[in-house]
C-alpha cells in the first residue's frame, strides 16, 4: 500500500522533511547502486551521496551486526575501536592534522569547526561563501547561504557571519577560468571592510569544489589566494568535505587537494558512515588544546563503537573494492560521455565536476546562460520514470548533481547516458 504509506507519512512526518519526486517510489532494498521498490522495480540511485561503499553491503551489515552483539557505548569508556578509528582518520590527512573529534552528522561537524576556530583564533567573524550548504544546526545553518535551501538565509544570518562572493565561474559575476583575481579580489575586500570594522577574523569555511551550486570546480589558484589572507589575519581555514571528501572525486582523496591547500580544520560525514550517522573533525592538536581551555566535548553517540566499526570497515572495502580508482575511472568515462550529450542537446550548458561528482547545468540559451528551471525539473521526473534516481540542485535548481555509490560500473554509466540521451531527444 505504497499511496497510503505516503499518506500516513505526510500526516505525521513534519513537512520542512521533503522527499524526492511529487510521487516517489516506495523503496524497502538497496544492492550497490541499485534500489528496489516495494514491487520489485529497480531504480539507479545517482544522487545518494552517503551509500559510499553501496547500498546493502554484505560485509557493513556482518560488521555493524557483529559489533552491535557485542557492545556498543560512548566514548567517555574506553575501548579499542576509538583508537584504532581516529589513527586511521588522521593516517588519512595531511601531515599535521592528527587530532580527530568523533561526531554524528555533517552539521555536527561544522558546528564543531566553527567553535574550534573561535577557541582557536579568540575571536568571532566567520567568512563563507555565498549559495553554500553547510548544515543545520545553529551555527552550520549560519554560515550557510544557499536560497534553494532557505529563501530566507542572508536575512536571518547573524552578525558574525560575512558570506562572500560564491566563485561560480560558469554563472557568478565574473567568468571564465580567468576570473580568479577577481573572485580573490572580492574577498580581499570584504576581509578588508572588516578590517576596518574591527571585527576579528576567526576562520573561513567553504568546500573545495562548489557542491550547493552543481559541482562545480572552484577557479584555479582560488583557495591558495585565499588560505593566507585568512590566517594573516589570524583565522583558521576551514574544509567542509563533507559532499567532496573521502575519494569521491577519484583523482583525490580530499577535495582540497584539487585546489593544492592544506586546510587548519577538517569536516567529514555522509559517505565515510554510509548510511550511519557519523561524522568527524580532523584538525591539529593545537586548535584542539586550544578548545579544551573552553572546557570539555562530549557527545553521547559520537565515536560509538558501533560506527567506529562501521566506519573502519567503509575504508576496509573502498580500499578492497579500489573505490576511489573506480570512483576516477568511471567518473572520467561517464564525463566524457556526459560531454558528447552536451555536443549535442543545446539544453546541456555545461558539465561539471570530476570523479563520481559531477553536475550537469541546463539553460535555455547557451550564450545568455538562462538557467532551465523547469525543463530540469522535467527532466528529473522522466528520468525517475526510465528507473533512475536523480535531483535538481544548485540556487536555480537547473543542476543535475551526479553522485552515486563510488562503486558505480560501466554499465549502471551507459544506462543513465542512455535514458539522458533519449530524454534530451525527446525535445525541450
Ligand atoms: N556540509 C555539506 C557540504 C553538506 O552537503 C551537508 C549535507 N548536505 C552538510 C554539511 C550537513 O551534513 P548532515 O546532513 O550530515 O548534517
Amino acid at each position: 500500500q505504497p499511496d497510503l504509506a505516503l499518506k500516513r507519512r505526510h500526516r505525521h512526518f513534519a513537512s520542512p522533511q521533503k522527499h524526492y519526486y511529487a510521487h516517489p517510489p516506495q523503496i524497502e532494498r538497496g544492492y550497490r547502486e541499485h534500489l528496489f521498490d516495494t514491487t520489485g522495480r529497480a531504480y539507479l540511485d545517482m544522487v545518494n551521496n552517503v551509500a559510499t561503499v553501496g547500498h546493502g553491503h554484505p560485509r557493513l551489515a556482518m560488521a555493524a551486526k557483529r559489533q552491535w552483539s557485542l557492545l556498543n557505548t560512548n566514548s567517555r569508556f574506553h575501548y579499542q575501536a576509538v583508537a584504532d578509528f581516529s589513527e586511521q582518520l588522521a593516517s588519512l590527512a595531511p601531515e599535521g592534522l592528527d587530532t580527530v573529534f568523533l561526531v554524528n552528522s555533517g552539521s555536527e561537524a561544522v558546528d564543531l569547526a566553527i567553535r574550534l576556530a573561535w577557541a582557536a583564533s579568540g575571536k568571532r567573524n566567520i567568512a563563507s561563501l555565498l549559495e553554500a550548504y553547510h548544515g543545520w544546526t545553529v551555527a552550520s545553518d549560519a554560515v550557510s547561504t544557499s536560497l534553494a535551501d532557505n529563501p530566507r538565509a542572508l536575512e536571518t544570518r547573524p552578525s558574525w557571519v560575512h558570506p562572500v562572493t560564491a566563485p561560480n565561474s560558469y554563472r557568478g559575476e565574473f567568468r571564465g577560468p580567468e576570473s580568479t583575481s577577481a573572485y580573490v579580489a572580492a574577498v580581499e575586500r570584504a576581509l578588508m571592510a572588516m578590517d576596518e570594522r574591527g571585527e576579528g577574523l576567526a576562520g573561513f569555511i567553504a568546500e573545495s569544489v562548489f557542491g550547493n551550486a552543481g559541482g562545480i570546480l572552484l577557479p584555479p589558484g582560488y583557495l591558495q589566494a585565499v588560505y593566507p589572507m585568512i590566517r594573516a589575519r589570524g583565522g583558521l581555514c576551514i574544509a567542509d568535505e563533507v559532499q567532496v571528501g573521502y575519494g569521491r572525486l577519484g583523482h583525490y582523496f580530499w577535495g582540497f587537494e584539487e585546489q593544492g591547500v592544506v586546510p587548519d580544520i577538517i569536516t567529514i560525514a555522509k559517505g565515510m558512515g554510509n548510511g550511519q550517522p557519523l561524522g568527524a573533525v580532523i584538525t591539529s592538536r593545537a586548535v584542539a588544546e586550544a578548545f579544551e581551555q573552553d572546557g570539555y566535548f562530549f557527545a553521547s553517540a559520537g565515536g560509538s563503537p558501533v560506527s567506529c566499526a562501521i566506519g573502519m570497515t567503509v575504508l576496509d572495502i573502498m580500499r578492497d573494492e579500489n573505490l576511489v580508482q573506480n570512483a576516477r575511472e568511471v567518473g572520467d568515462f561517464l564525463k566524457e560521455k556526459l560531454e558528447d550529450l552536451a555536443n549535442q542537446h543545446p539544453l546541456v550548458g555545461i558539465v561539471h565536476g570530476m570523479g563520481l561528482y559531477l553536475g550537469l547545468e541546463f539553460v535555455r540559451d547557451r550564450e545568455s546562460r538562462e538557467p532551465a528551471t523547469h525543463e530540469t525539473a522535467a527532466i528529473c521526473e522522466r528520468l525517475q520514470s526510465l528507473g533512475i534516481i536523480m535531483q535538481p540542485t544548485g540556487d536555480h535548481l537547473n543542476v543535475l548533481k551526479i553522485k552515486p555509490p563510488l562503486c558505480l560500473d560501466y554499465e549502471s554509466a551507459n544506462f543513465f547516458v542512455a535514458m539522458l540521451d533519449k530524454v534530451l531527444s525527446e525535445g525541450w
